[in-house]
């Protein structure tokens, strides 16, 4: 028996770590496109932004710890197709790896807006150390960002380049910011939080090309026809998941790579993880594709228990975070089903949860800012049957 891991990012790295703690002395490999050892995405747009962070504090674990455990790692690797009838991969360079089992943990890529100049100088995206690097270097004091999308990441990097003295400007096609992840009372206080750190915004905004000059973004051209004027641009307007290598290879895909609840695909000798998959949620009653570190974490130890033969880990209630400036917010469950949300504590002081029930008074959600007791009771009471 021998297992596969493509993709070396969170996921992947997690799954070898479940799989040999699980007891499994089978050969594992780990194939990555990119050329580092598993690392945590999240400081990206955070502490790697702001300071001098070593690989060694983003980093999964130690090149040492996958060489004591035999876990081989093939970095700056790509995959490019799956042979299932086979059970083999192919790797760019032509060479053939057998499995018997597969684990995809692709992930998810920056999501384009196909808009010509996309690909200039000064233009950027955030998903990979590499990228973090690039914008790290245009963070300069006094020059014009603009971050185009609202959405956590650009929030995030916006907060960043707001610490480190530059004019920044957020463009959000929609009429408040984290539209889709977030309720209404916490995106009016992101946003006037953001505000008072001097951040600027063009909500219901769209972006209809960039501006040139000598071969570099120069400005973003907006819907209403006005150019802003930027040294640097990011373009954060979501990921999208790497299901190609999945669906060439004929395994169901909704969006995202369909997995069950021990992460299974469509092919019983083929698991998936992580931000490429669409997955069960037991405590919503539905399926969704979600982008983050607790549930490629959890899809790891489905994984790996599955593979194993171990007991398969108790469903977990979602959860999410987000650091900006000095605020945590933290996010447990999904306002799917809620009818109506209860705003507790005070957020002119910065401190505050808001709750998210359903028609039956039992909480679905709670988004807290700086309120770590509410969102763990909050977190520990979503899913039960009883009443708020
Ligand atoms: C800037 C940023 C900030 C974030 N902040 C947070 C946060 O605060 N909280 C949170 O919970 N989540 C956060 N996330 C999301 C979180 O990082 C992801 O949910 C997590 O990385 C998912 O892990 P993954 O292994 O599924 O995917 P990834 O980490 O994307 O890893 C997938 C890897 O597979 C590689 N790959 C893809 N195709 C192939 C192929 N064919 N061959 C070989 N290799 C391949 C990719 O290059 C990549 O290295 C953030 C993400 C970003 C980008």
């Amino acid at each position: 028996m021998s297992i596969l891991i493509i993709g070396a990012g969170h996921a992947g790295g997690a799954v070898a770590a479940n799989l040999r703690q699980a007891g499994t002395d089978a050969p594992i490999t780990i194939i990555g496109d990119e050329p580092y050892l598993p690392y945590q995405r999240p400081p990206l747009s955070k502490a790697w932004l702001k300071g001098d962070v070593a690989f060694s504090s983003v980093g999964l674990r130690p090149e040492t710890y996958y060489a004591q455990r035999s876990i081989s790692l093939r970095l700056d690797s790509r995959t490019v197709a799956v042979d299932r009838a086979a059970r083999a991969v192919t790797l760019a360079n032509g060479e053939t790896l057998p499995y018997s089992t597969l684990i995809l943990a692709t992930g998810a890529r920056a999501r384009r807006l196909g808009l010509a100049g996309e690909e200039l100088s000064g233009v950027h995206a955030l998903r990979t150390i590499a990228d973090a690097d690039r914008v790290k270097t245009g963070l300069i004091a006094g020059q014009r960002f603009v971050v185009i999308g609202g959405g956590y990441v650009g929030l995030e990097v916006a907060a960043s380049a707001r610490l480190k003295g530059m004019d920044v400007v957020v463009i959000e096609r929609e009429a408040r910011l984290l539209a889709r992840v977030a309720s209404p009372p916490i995106s009016a206080f992101m946003q006037q939080y953001h505000e008072r750190q001097g951040v600027r915004f063009r909500l219901e905004t769209g972006v209809t090309g960039f501006d040139v000059r000598d071969g570099r973004a120069a400005g973003v051209q907006l819907s209403d026809g006005t150019i802003v004027q930027a040294d640097m641009v990011l373009v954060g307007v979501g990921a999208m998941p790497n299901t190609e290598l999945a669906a060439a290879a004929g395994l169901a895909c909704g969006n995202g790579i369909a997995v069950d609840l021990d992460a299974r695909t469509s092919d019983a000798n083929i698991f998936a993880i992580g931000d490429c998959t669409e997955r069960p949620l037991p405590h919503y009653g539905c399926r969704a594709r979600l982008e983050s570190v607790a549930s490629a974490l959890e899809q790891a130890r489905q994984a790996a228990a599955a593979i194993c033969s171990t007991k398969a880990p108790v469903p977990e209630v979602p959860w999410f975070w987000s650091d900006q400036y000095d605020l945590k917010l933290q996010i447990a469950g999904l306002s799917i089903g809620a009818t109506r949300i209860d705003v507790r504590g005070d957020a002119a002081q910065g401190k505050f949860a808001v709750a998210h029930f359903d028609e039956r008074d039992r909480l679905c959600a709670v988004e807290a800012v700086n309120a770590p007791a509410e969102y763990m009771a909050g977190r520990a009471t979503i899913g039960k049957e009883r009443a708020v």
